[in-house]
């Protein structure tokens, strides 16, 4: 083994502690290869990742480079035509983590099948998760499909087989290269003006995974309950697209975590818990990948009005909590969950357009995008979900702006057009008739729907299925 280059695919694994793959290989060879497979096409529609993903790339070298181990990018059409080439070479043994969607599950059979018949040596190891899906079911052995007791299952299952073993990466004794014609990670950088706010906002680094997460553990956690649903404040870890391209592991947060024994952590580990879910969900059930897991919702008379759809991605929408959530989204590649679930209950609801224009948008702006995650979401919104949110549950724009963003801070922060609106109207301008602080209709529009109309057709419309 020791005289074969050991290869790692690099995948969602921007990280050097507990990638259990990149660690065994460098365990049993002496010169390592990482190399990361570039798909242009991907990134079409996933365009706030491309940003995060080309930094990841340039930060990771450095990180790589520290341990002699190389990383080769390579540009590729299909990740098929790329292996089948591979297939031929000999003289190297390769290594890859888990990646927990349906077509990955499928591609690492490929995948193994064909190493096996080409007779050489593969080993695929655990990804980015506590517990591998199919460990956690029901006593009849079928998946759970409620969030609550797939938890308490899944944290017991997960406590019991901990400690697990510590993936340290050793040293290489030199860099050596394997792949010809590489990339440059300044190809994979987008251009467009729109990313150059993110360079102000994110460093897709570990050690900023580890200082966020710390950060949060040590002043944040206890407060987390309540100040998780409050957009204005940063209430929560902010650790999502960290998570999402493995820059953290779940289960080095679970260990800092139980390591403290503060107020606030059972509910922040249950929203990892809900990541588990959503991961358990898409493999189980992996229809609800394009289409609503509830069949029901196939008939559902969804509303196709391009003008509501731009309106709503512009947030122009008129009310300023869904038009706030809106523009932090497209302008930081984030969006406070709570406010997810208002513009996402406003989309599906109030206009009537399917989640899955919704869920398209997000994936394409949001740093953290993963299709567990923005599936899962989007379709309890909508209500099709597992374990959904029911259907007659319409948030209300007004009333949760009132709740959650009392002072009008994050409005104002997002909508500046309505800085000088007084707290009674933050949340609803088209009452304050007053031109000379906001002219409604010119500088900020009127609500594209009537919240109480949009109520009733809603329920109408959903109540039919
Ligand atoms: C319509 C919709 C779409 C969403 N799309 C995504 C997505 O593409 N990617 C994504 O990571 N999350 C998504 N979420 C879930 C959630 O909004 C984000 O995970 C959360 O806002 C990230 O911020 P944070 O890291 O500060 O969260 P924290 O509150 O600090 O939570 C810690 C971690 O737990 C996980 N988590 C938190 N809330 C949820 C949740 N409701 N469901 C599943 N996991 C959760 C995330 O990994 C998060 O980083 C979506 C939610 C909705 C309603």
């Amino acid at each position: 083994m020791k005289n074969k280059i050991g290869l790692f695919w690099l995948k969602d694994d921007f990280r050097i502690k507990k990638n259990f793959g990149l660690s065994n290989a460098t365990k049993k060879h002496d010169q390592v290869v990482v190399f990361y497979l570039y798909k242009k096409k991907l990134f079409e529609k996933q365009e706030a990742q491309k940003w995060w993903v080309g930094k990841s790339l340039q930060i990771f070298r450095k990180s790589l480079n520290r341990y002699n181990i190389s990383l080769e990018i390579v540009e590729v059409d299909s990740y098929k035509d790329f292996f089948k080439s591979l297939f031929d070479k000999k003289n190297f043994s390769i290594y890859w983590n888990k990646t927990y969607e349906p077509d990955f599950i499928e591609f690492d059979k490929y995948l193994t099948t064909n190493f096996k018949k080409k007779n050489i040596q593969f080993n695929v190891f655990k990804g980015n998760i506590l517990n591998e899906f199919n460990e956690v079911s029901k006593g009849d052995g079928t998946p759970f499909k409620v969030f609550t007791p797939f938890w308490r299952n899944a944290e017991k299952f997960f406590m019991d087989k901990i400690p697990q073993k510590q993936s340290i990466i050793s040293k290489c004794n030199k860099k050596v290269s394997f792949f010809n014609n590489t990339i440059n990670e300044d190809k994979v950088l987008p251009k467009k003006d729109w990313f150059k706010k993110f360079e102000k906002l994110w460093v897709p680094s570990e050690e900023k995974a580890i200082n966020e997460l710390k950060n949060f553990i040590n002043n944040r956690v206890e407060e987390y309950s309540e100040s998780r649903n409050f957009p204005n404040v940063i209430g929560t870890s902010k650790l999502s697209p960290y998570i999402k391209h493995g820059q953290i592991h779940v289960e080095t947060i679970w260990e800092e975590c139980i390591k403290i024994k503060k107020k606030g952590v059972d509910k922040f580990l249950a929203e990892i818990g809900w990541r588990e879910f959503n991961h358990s969900l898409i493999n189980h059930f992996p229809h609800m990948i394009n289409g609503n897991y509830s069949r029901k919702f196939d008939k559902f008379p969804w509303n196709k009005n391009i003008k509501f759809l731009n309106a709503w991605k512009k947030g122009l929408t008129g009310y300023p909590i869904v038009d706030a959530g809106m523009r932090e989204l497209y302008l930081t590649g984030w969006m406070h969950n709570r406010v997810r679930m208002i513009v996402g209950s406003f989309l599906v609801k109030h206009l009537l357009i399917n989640w899955i224009e919704g869920e398209k948008h997000f994936k394409n702006c949001l740093l953290d995008y993963n299709k567990a995650n923005n599936i899962s979401g989007w379709q309890w919104v909508a209500g099709c979900g597992a374990d959904a949110a029911p259907y007659f549950r319409i948030f209300n724009p007004i009333l949760q702006g009132e709740k959650f963003d009392r002072e009008g801070l994050y409005v104002k922060k997002w909508v500046p057009e309505l800085k000088n609106v007084p707290k009674k109207f933050i949340h609803k301008p088209w009452e304050l008739k007053n031109d000379k602080i906001l002219n409604i209709g010119r500088e900020y529009p009127f609500p594209i729907v009537v919240h109480e109309q949009a109520r009733l057709k809603a329920l109408e419309a959903f109540k039919k299925i």
